[in-house]
């Protein structure tokens, strides 16, 4: 293993070629690294970015071991990565986050338990991996609900809304049967998520309260600071420290919240840089990837101040669809910064790009933001 901190020269691996894999690169190579990144797709958006894109499947073992023997340091931009592949890297080199922190999260039923054996808050839920588990799941929860698959869900997807017993049953038969969490739901009154990052001695940098707006399960757009109570935020921080701190965390994560009566309840974990932390790229000291980089190298985190309100808008495939998007109108204001991941197709609801509103007022931005979010 080499020994740390790795400096710029060395050469760092991802697992996943997505738009978060591509951002890292860019942030990596900008730093002087070099990147591997292994992804089966010929055209993802960090093999475009990177030294060398390894074609082949994550659990490839041949694809693993050249990986792992040709990088200093792994890391991943997903959490669907078999946590066996991470372990299989850690024979050869440094990996963060490491495999048992990343197979509680990308498992819903395990991180939803993990939450309440760690007593952190959530919704109401149940664990329903048989028929038999329903009307338990169901009393525990209550109606409305929402059964949620356990693995690879993503952006509202493996999802149903239920209303009754009835509705659960067909919902459960649907998904084949396949483990879920049964959740009930909460009064939204509104979703905030904090970025952070965990170094190897346990020190923190948190990133500030992003205010997170859904569509159809997808984000939409973040607005930082977070317009909640100034105590709301501090718990928050709170909370996503002492969630990093008990999973021994290393490397960037992100925790999503609910804001339900007043209480902030633990909604997922994403074992990665993530969307609500895009905000990062242009309206902080340091971003999320730059984090990732110096997590990853075992440097000093970054500063993650605010240097400026900022509104950060999705850009999906759906502005494809009417002749858009119009890139004229979005890039003729000096404050809006665009940032787009390079994918040929575009399809309704796929991550295209996003853009940060940057404004001394809050306001302003967000105004900005909505008017541009129309005329795209
Ligand atoms: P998830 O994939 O679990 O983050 O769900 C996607 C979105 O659906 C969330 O960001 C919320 O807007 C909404 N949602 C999920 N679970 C609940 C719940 N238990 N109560 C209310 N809304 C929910």
């Amino acid at each position: 293993m080499s020994k740390l901190p790795l400096l710029p020269g060395a050469t760092l691996g991802i697992l996943g070629g997505g738009q978060l894999g591509r951002m890292f690169t860019i942030a990596a190579r900008t730093m002087g690294y070099k990147v591997m990144v292994l992804d089966p797709d010929p055209q993802s958006p960090a093999g475009q970015m990177a030294d060398v894109h390894l074609q082949a499947d994550y659990t490839d073992h041949g694809a693993l071991k050249k990986l792992g023997e040709a990088c200093a340091a792994v890391t991943t931009e997903f959490e669907n990565v078999p946590a066996e592949s991470l372990i299989e890297l850690a024979k050869n080199c440094r990996v963060s986050p490491g495999a048992d922190a990343v197979a509680i999260v990308q498992d819903r039923s395990r991180e939803k338990s993990w939450l309440a054996d760690n007593g952190f808050a959530t919704a109401p839920f149940a664990l329903i991996n048989n028929e038999a588990d329903l009307e338990a799941g169901a009393k525990a929860t209550g109606f409305p609900a929402i059964l949620k698959v356990s693995r690879f869900g993503y952006d509202g997807k493996g999802q149903f809304r239920v209303a009754s017993a009835e509705e659960l049953k067909a919902a459960f038969a649907e998904l084949k049967g396949i483990a879920c969490v049964l959740e009930g739901f909460v009064n939204l009154e509104r979703e905030v998520s904090v970025v952070l990052a965990r170094d190897d001695a346990g020190q923190c940098a948190l990133f500030p309260v992003a205010e997170n707006r859904h569509e159809n399960g997808i984000l939409d757009v973040s607005i930082v600071p977070a317009r909640v109570a100034d105590a709301l935020a501090q718990t928050a921080i709170d909370m996503a420290r002492n969630v990093a701190g008990k999973l021994g965390y290393v490397g960037v994560m992100a925790v999503e919240f609910f804001v339900a009566d007043g209480k902030l309840l633990v909604n997922e974990i994403a074992p990665r840089p993530h969307n609500s932390g895009h905000y990062t790229l242009d309206a902080c000291a340091t971003d999320q990837f730059e984090q990732q980089v110096r997590a990853l190298c075992g440097l000093p985190l970054g500063d993650t101040r605010l240097l400026s309100p900022v509104v950060m808008v999705n850009i999906l495939g759906d502005r494809w669809v009417n002749g858009g998007p119009h890139w004229d109108k979005l890039l003729a204001h000096p404050n809006i910064k665009l940032h787009l991941y390079g994918k040929e197709t575009a399809r309704p609801g796929r991550k295209m790009g996003h853009f940060n509103v940057l404004d001394a007022n809050l306001d302003e931005a967000l105004s900005l933001a909505e008017n541009m979010r129309q005329k795209l």
